[in-house]
């Protein structure tokens, strides 16, 4: 039987390389493409990072609900087509969201058997320091990024699994004990 599972983590803990990396072992699970409002970045790509929107397009969207979820982060709006997850599931595929804690919690809401697993860095200081390292915000953007990581950490109490990234192997082969043993 499919399943769905959602995956968020504070930002800077390196989320999207794990998934990457269990993705490529791992080729029967397919990661959803969400829905922003957000400018592209460099190397991203329509269709496959995320469907880049204006906000008009995404308000029509949200009026035409047309999102499982969707929740505003730094400014910008994010979301999770219903069509996407209802192609995959009747498709019999296992699916992945990487969302934040916010829209998480409402799949979760909205889908009790997804299974919700938190990656963790594994301490607050290491993450300070690289968020530091990247010598591109200003000392307040730091300190809103800080407050942001520990609420969604508070969030991520209510997560069915957490997984500290101190590896990136370390925490593929978790997330393979939980992501394949969920599977009936
Ligand atoms: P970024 O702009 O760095 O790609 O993503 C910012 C945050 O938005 C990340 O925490 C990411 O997991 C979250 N995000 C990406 N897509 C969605 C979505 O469809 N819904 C929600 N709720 N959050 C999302």
């Amino acid at each position: 039987m499919s399943k769905l599972f959602v995956i968020s983590g504070s930002s800077g803990v390196g989320k999207g390389t794990v998934i990457k990396e269990f993705l490529k072992k791992h080729p029967d699970f397919r990661l959803s493409v969400s829905c922003t409002t957000r400018g592209m970045r460099d190397g991203e790509v329509h269709g496959v990072n995320y469907f880049f929107l204006s906000r008009e397009e995404f308000k029509l969207c949200v009026d035409n609900e047309e999102f499982l979820e969707w929740a505003e982060f730094s400014g910008n709006h994010y979301g999770t087509k219903k069509s996407f997850v209802k192609d995959c599931l009747k498709n019999g595929d296992n699916i992945i969201l990487e969302i934040d804690t916010k829209g998480a919690l409402n799949v979760k809401r909205l889908m009790p058997d997804a299974v919700l697993i938190f990656i963790l860095p594994p301490s607050m200081e290491e993450l300070e320091a690289r968020l530091r390292g990247r010598h591109t915000e200003t000392e307040e953007a730091i300190q809103k990024r800080l407050a942001a990581i520990k609420l969604e950490i508070e969030n991520s109490k209510k997560f069915d699994h957490t997984i500290v990234n101190d590896t990136v192997e370390n925490a593929v082969c978790e997330l393979e004990k939980i992501m394949c043993n969920n599977q009936q």
